[in-house]
């Protein structure tokens, strides 16, 4: 896909595929405004353009990255190019269609490189990251996590802490239909926060989660933690586990179901040493027992 620059460069992207992507919900050309509390729909798109009608925000496709990802202007032409968007045209999206699915299927993820050493918490997101889970702002920000109005943008990062190798998004939500977790397609399937194998002391614990909810609550109690997010990361980081296994030191929170169990399964036959620990009664993983205890 070709960039080319004009004072109408914002309006070759078609807009409602812009929103999409950025997370927001469109029905019937309306959805919640991401810029102010908006209770009811109060964002419109019409010809291209999107205008909210209580707070005032408007612009092209362009504005509309640049305001919610906090991106310059070549920041945004560069996220729309890497995210596929097509342009706005019916005539140049029928002809491009073999080659806008082409681009969907990978995501370019050096176009997300300056959102992650930029992270933005929005208002949503932080209601849910301090509030509901009461998680440690820190351990938040070490790890960029960032966020739209609707998704939290979990970067995964080698164990150089530099090279992003996977992106996760997380529905906040309420539409049932939204998947809860999605990973973007090209992530490879690494544990998350790879980068503690590089400061962990032999003596150290380290605890392993399913999920980057209970990670970030094993590491906000001052624990060190990894999230394995599926059976196939787990192969891949096998080598890892085995090195801090040597000490003796893996130890797990079993989520109360059947894929909490599987994975300890999985785990004690990979490190026989494993120590497993008990959630206390009523919680059905270590994310809801650290909000109920902390
Ligand atoms: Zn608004």
């Amino acid at each position: 896909m070709h960039i080319t620059t004009s004072t109408f460069t914002g309006n070759r992207y078609d807009i409602l595929s812009v929103a999409s992507r950025l997370g927001l919900h469109v029905e019937r050309n309306k959805c919640l405004c991401p810029f102010h509390s908006d209770k009811h729909p109060s964002m419109t798109f019409r010809a291209n353009y999107f205008r909210c009608w209580s707070c005032g925000v408007h612009g092209d496709s362009i504005t509309l990255v640049r305001r919610l990802l906090g991106l310059s202007y070549g920041e945004s032409l560069q996220w729309l190019d890497g995210n596929g968007i097509a342009g706005a045209q019916p005539v140049v999206l029928e002809a491009r269609a073999s080659e806008v699915q082409k681009a969907d299927r990978v995501v370019d993820f050096s176009t997300y490189r300056y959102l992650f050493d930029n992270p933005i918490l929005t208002d949503v997101a932080k209601r849910f990251l301090f509030d509901q889970r009461r998680l440690d702002e820190k351990v938040i920000s070490d790890l960029r996590v960032s966020s739209n109005h609707s998704h939290l943008v979990i970067p995964y990062f080698a164990e150089d802490g530099d090279s992003l190798l996977g992106i996760q998004w997380r529905y906040l939500g309420n539409d049932s239909r939204v998947p809860r977790f999605n990973f973007a397609r090209g992530s490879k399937p690494v544990v998350y926060n790879l980068p503690v194998f590089g400061c962990l002391e032999s003596s150290e614990k380290l605890y392993i989660a399913e999920g980057t909810s209970d990670c970030w609550a094993l590491l906000s109690s001052g624990k060190k933690a990894v999230a394995v997010p599926s059976a196939t990361t787990l192969a891949a980081a096998s080598s890892h586990f085995q090195r801090v296994q040597k000490h003796k030191n893996l130890h797990i929170f079993p989520d109360r179901d059947m894929p909490g169990e599987n994975l300890f399964i999985q785990l004690k036959s990979l490190a026989p040493q494993i120590v497993r620990h008990q959630l206390p009664p009523g919680c059905k993983d270590f994310a809801e027992a650290f909000v109920r205890f902390s």
